[in-house]
């Protein structure tokens, strides 16, 4: 089967090199995708946003399978655009569709459908410019600390942890009456904080049947001892040692069932992947959030670790046929560091010449990832992007994979690059 994958991230080039692995796959084409995929993919210069160009290329290419990596054109529709079409109306598209993806794009829709549906999650209310003063008396009867969350995509920056009232009523006005993030803060949730360890799950599912897939936990900030600010994610660790099958049992009865079986029950069409991110209080599973797409670093430690045919399992979800897939996991333990371009998440430079990085993704016990990166006219890899490289190393245990992916990452070099030194030692204190 020829397949076509969207997106030009770290995660993309783990689900091709996924799916190039598979004996499943004929070609893979990947749209823009970066130098890692251009290494064992075509890469075609179409954007993730461009329907129409995608839709031709598709039926020149005979496609047998799209899969969308990032959130934004599932936000904006292609799933649908691509089903109202009677040329691809049967082609088997993973991603949901636009209102499955507003699970992900509207905090006001998620938290909704999380309270309809008796999910645990942090009691909210949601607030619009004309209500400002009830919410400004929201806020005056919360405990401190209190979130506010933009209600649409905010490039990940619509979060804001507030220390006092006064803070939290000056930034409120900022995002409804100031638009701090545009149009994604015309609406706000005001949520209690949850104090807690968190996690990332991840689901697969067909609207109906799903598999949970290894969980993980990422390293958000840019500093290490999650210092300084909020990145895309600067490391993974997957397994999760806190997720032991009692908690893991809670967040499937309490969290992964009710979510599918709500999705299901509210027609809402959902092939595709559920990110969950979760707070675990006191051995109990709090929904943070959901995300309609696999998570960037978690994908590059999680999807080492899935041992059972990966095109089968994409296929049987695009066919609504998961009931019958066996998912097999590995058991050892991947860690991820991302390398990313100095200055970020602020302002970085491109185009530096980046060395080290061997031909193959999977080389011993490492697997190099490329992100921003891109080819120069002499077959250089150069930096295109903040994250550049994510390397994820494996072994037996957390001690192991981290000496693994450290070893890696000392060998990739450019000007200015930058790696947190600390991922996975929080999980290493642990499990020691
Ligand atoms: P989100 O975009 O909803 O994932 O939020 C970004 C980050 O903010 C999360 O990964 C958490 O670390 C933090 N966060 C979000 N909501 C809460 C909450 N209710 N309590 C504590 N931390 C939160």
């Amino acid at each position: 089967m020829n397949i076509l994958l969207l997106g030009s991230g770290g995660r993309e080039h783990a689900f091709a090199w996924k799916i190039v692995g598979s004996p499943k796959c004929s070609k893979l084409f990947v749209a823009p995708g970066n130098a890692g995929t251009a290494q064992i993919a075509q890469n075609i210069s179409i954007g993730i946003n461009d329907f129409e160009a995608l839709t031709e290329f598709v039926l020149e290419n005979n496609i047998g399978m799209v899969v969308v990596g990032p959130e934004e054109p599932l936000v904006k529709g292609i799933v649908d655009y691509f089903q109202a079409n009677p040329a691809t109306k049967e082609l088997p598209i993973i991603g949901p569709g636009q209102l499955g993806a507003t699970m992900e794009g509207s905090k006001d829709f998620s938290k909704q459908f999380m309270e309809r549906n008796n999910i645990p999650t942090a009691a909210s209310e949601t607030f619009t410019k004309d209500n400002i003063n009830q919410a400004y008396k929201f806020i005056d009867a919360q405990t401190i600390p209190v979130v506010l969350k933009a209600d649409g995509l905010a490039a990940g920056k619509g979060v804001l942890i507030c220390q006092s009232h006064q803070e939290a009523k000056e930034s409120l006005r900022e995002m409804l009456v100031e638009n701090k993030f545009g149009e994604a803060s015309s609406k706000v949730v005001i949520e209690q904080f949850l104090d807690g360890i968190e996690l990332s799950v991840f689901v697969a599912t067909d609207g109906k049947s799903y598999k949970i897939l290894p969980e993980a936990k990422d390293y958000k900030r840019i500093g290490e001892a999650d210092t300084g600010l909020n990145t895309g994610g600067m490391g993974a660790v997957s397994p999760v040692p806190f997720a032991d099958t009692d908690f893991m049992q809670k967040v499937e009865e309490r969290v992964i069932k009710p979510t599918v079986n709500g999705l299901h029950k509210e027609k809402i069409r959902y092939t595709g992947f559920l990110f969950i991110g979760l707070m675990n209080i006191g051995g109990d599973p709090y929904v943070i959030e959901y995300n309609v797409r696999m998570g960037d670093p978690e994908t590059q430690a999680v999807l080492p670790r899935i041992k059972s045919d990966f095109v089968d399992l994409l296929y049987s979800m695009g066919t609504m046929n998961l009931d019958n897939y066996k998912i097999e996991l590995e058991s050892f333990t991947s860690t991820t560091v991302v390398l990313v371009a100095g200055g970020y998440p602020g302002d970085y430079k491109k185009g530096d010449k980046i060395s080290g990085l061997g031909k193959q993704v999977k080389e011993n016990n490492s697997l190099v990832f490329h992100a921003g990166t891109t080819l120069n006219s002499d077959g250089d890899v150069l930096t295109n992007g903040g994250r550049v490289i994510a390397v994820t190393g494996i072994g037996q245990d957390v001690e192991s994979a981290l000496s693994n992916a450290y070893s890696k990452v000392a060998e990739i070099t450019w000007d200015a690059q930058y790696h947190r030194k600390d991922i996975g030692q929080d999980i290493l204190a642990l499990v020691k």
